[in-house]
């Protein structure tokens, strides 16, 4: 990276090193190239346009569709001492005034602007003024029209982007091959730009599938072993987040529900409140997604199977955004799958959508139906290689695997004797030889297969089938109620050309309570409890989300590593020099149970070469207060001079005196001159 790139990681974000990919996406979007950047959720997206536009000349225009989001990362920015500013429709007129004023005397670097602008004239004109030298568009994937994020308004970037004739940076957590062709047509006139695919995985989420089984108790026991940490629980439905967070509270946690059926007013309130408290329920249906940019979401939860493998990991995604670890859990049943092919049968999409559609919910139900390390499969959808991940419920306790050919067989035989017009539960008692009225009015007990599968109960054939449906084998159709068909990857085992291996644990009723994992050690645990009040009666007091003092993570490195100096303080992720300026002081007080007296100029050379150079000229400067022999008049440098020193470096006496005068260069400055050359 270059220096500069990186002494703005370091000084203006607080970060060491770049996370996968966003080095060369840095760099190539600092270049003046178009990029196309396909980053899951949580890998520091912004990062690679905020870098950039502090690394160019002009000023950056951000096109993003949500304006909470907008003035968090505008909050943020301008925390880190970056001047950025938003023109929305919710700014107060002082805010607005604020960012013209940036604007007019070039001081602006980043302008957020919701795509509604872009309607207007007026917007155009004003930008063609500003001198813009690049366009960052996140949630690059709203102009897709099969996607439910579609904004019409995203359709107008490209006009922009010829209008202003400067490079354009896409970002985007959707992966998918439609979608991106569909970004590359848009936004770019379909001349593909340099594409980067990176960094899919996200170590600190552990991933974990379980087969429904009394699906309200699987989530309040899974949410009562997290009590106090911030999560997502997401629904099929709007009836059930309802449903779902008066449980929770019930429960005694701090819950609400959140779905698009509510007013505009109250969805707002609830992102609000997500975003400053700690350790609120949201109880969601996917609506609540793309403008929750809170990076300290401790877990995720399905109630319902996602539509996707892209939904599943965009919604796991959120969790654990500041790297610290974030555990999920995802249900799923029979009930779900059906639920999920009727939607895409039944949706307004072409066939070879709907064709594409039920392949990515193929991948999902492999994943959850998955025999080994779940993020191998997980990532290997996403085209990455890797090892067993040791973070997933099938790392944590392998599965337990039987050859279930056999059983297959049994049950694509009751579905084909009985002509594809059957759902799993008339099969099962086909199977299983219940002599139901049903069966006995269709005659159904006196096929070859009745009575032949006696060898499972009721229950583990439900496990069968939907193992089955899980690989593909059947799949229901709509227009026969949900009866299930054959599909053409069952022909080889119905041959007996191939065997298919079916779990055996899903099949027994015991579901384990996933293990809870602390953030830190035990003796950690009551200064982490300390630093997080500390920065709760901050973020209160300066009505800001608690995360834009300072993330999970980093006081998580703080508890751990106990800074006892300022110097020490400035090396922890996420410390950047305003933070330290603003809040070091306050959480150093925390750790050390002192304030170190520290000089205010010296403070801000915190973390710096310059900071260890100052304090050497301060003892040099002491031992000299006299003079050589102690015996001169007493004489010392103010700590401005000495922290331009250190931060100068003169080379020469002559240089010195520039900075010190005369008669402090005299006694000092062939001491000053030894510690500078020492200090390289
Ligand atoms: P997204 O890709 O979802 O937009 P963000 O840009 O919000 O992700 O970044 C997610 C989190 O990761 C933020 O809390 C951010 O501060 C943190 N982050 C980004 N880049 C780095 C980095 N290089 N090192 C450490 N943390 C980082
Ligand atoms: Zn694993």
């Amino acid at each position: 990276m270059t220096s500069d790139a990186a002494a703005l990681l370091r000084d203006v974000f607080g970060f060491d090193d770049f996370r996968p990919g966003q080095g060369e996406i840095v760099e190539t979007v600092t270049g003046g190239d178009n990029v196309l950047a396909i980053m899951p959720t949580g890998g520091g997206k912004s990062l690679c346009f905020q870098l950039p536009a502090l690394l160019r000349d002009g000023v950056t225009v951000v096109i993003s569709p949500l304006i909470a989001l907008m003035r968090d990362q505008v909050r943020a920015l301008q925390e880190a001492g970056v001047e950025a500013g938003a023109l929305t429709s919710g700014n107060t007129p002082e805010e607005t005034d604020a960012v013209w004023a940036g604007l007019e005397t070039g001081r602006l670097k980043l302008l957020y602007m919701a795509p509604e602008r872009l309607a207007s004239g007026a917007a155009l004109n004003m930008l063609r003024r500003i001198g813009v030298s690049l366009i960052a568009v996140d949630e690059a994937h709203c102009v897709s029209q099969w996607g439910h994020d579609f904004r019409p308004d995203y359709l107008r970037i490209g006009e922009l982007r010829r209008a202003l004739n400067v490079p354009l940076a896409a970002f985007t957590a959707t992966a998918d091959a439609e979608t991106r062709d569909e970004i590359v047509e848009k936004l770019f006139d379909g001349i593909a730009p340099q594409t980067f695919l990176r960094g899919f995985d996200r170590p600190n989420i552990h991933l974990a599938f379980a087969s429904k089984d009394g699906p309200r108790k699987q989530i309040l026991d899974f949410a009562d072993a997290r009590r106090g940490r911030s999560g997502i629980v997401y629904c099929g439905t709007r009836n059930k987040t309802e449903a779902l967070a008066q449980a929770l509270r019930d429960d005694g946690h701090s819950a609400c529900h959140y779905h698009g059926g509510m007013e505009a007013e109250d969805r707002r309130i609830v992102e609000t409140r997500f975003a400053r408290e700690d350790g609120l329920i949201v109880v969601a249906t996917v609506a609540f997604g793309m403008g929750i940019d809170k990076p300290d979401i401790r877990w995720v939860a399905h109630a319902d199977l996602p539509k996707s493998i892209e939904a599943y990991y965009q919604e796991i995604g959120r969790a654990g955004r500041d790297g610290a670890p974030a555990e999920t859990l995802t249900l799923f049943g029979p009930d779900d799958i059906r639920l999920r092919r009727s939607q895409i049968d039944e949706g307004l999409a072409p066939p070879e959508r709907r064709a594409a559609d039920h392949a990515r919910l193929n991948s999902l139900l492999g994943l959850a139906e998955a025999l080994v390390c779940r993020r191998q499969v997980l990532l290997g959808y996403f085209g990455e290689s890797s090892e067993p991940c040791g973070k997933c419920d099938l790392c944590d306790a392998p599965a337990e695997v039987f050859d279930g050919t056999t059983a297959v067989r049994k049950a694509l035989s009751a579905i084909l004797r009985t002509e594809e017009w059957f759902g799993s539960g008339h099969l099962i008692d086909i199977l299983v030889g219940n002599e139901t009225d049903r069966i006995k009015e269709r005659r159904h007990d006196q096929l070859s297969t009745f009575g032949c599968g006696t060898e499972y109960d009721k229950r583990q054939w439900q496990a069968v089938f939907r193992q089955m449906m899980g690989h593909d084998l059947v799949r229901p159709d709509p227009e026969r109620h949900g009866a299930l068909r054959m599909t053409e990857t069952a022909l080889p085992i119905l041959r007996g050309e191939a065997a298919i291996s079916l779990r055996r644990d899903t099949i027994r009723k015991a579901s384990r309570r996933p293990a809870v994992k602390a953030l830190v050690s035990e003796e950690d645990a009551p200064l982490l409890s300390a630093l997080r009040a500390k920065r709760r009666a901050l973020a209160e007091a300066a009505r800001v989300p608690a995360y834009v003092i300072f993330n999970d993570r980093t006081l998580i490195e703080m508890a751990e590593r106990r800074p006892a100096s300022l110097d020490d303080l400035a090396r922890i992720g996420g410390v950047g020099a305003k933070k330290l300026e603003r809040y070091g002081a306050m959480f150093l007080e925390v750790i050390t149970g002192a304030v170190e007296a520290l000089h205010p100029t010296r403070r801000k050379l915190a973390g710096q070469v310059a900071g260890s150079v100052f304090d050497q000229l301060l003892e040099v400067q002491a031992d000299l207060a006299r003079g050589t022999d102690g015996t001169d008049k007493p004489l010392s440098c103010s700590a401005s001079q000495l922290a331009k020193v250190a931060k100068l470096r003169p080379d020469s006496l002559d240089a010195l005196s520039r900075v010190l005068g005369d008669r402090r260069a005299e006694r000092f400055g062939p001491a000053f001159l030894d510690v500078l050359r020492e200090a390289g």
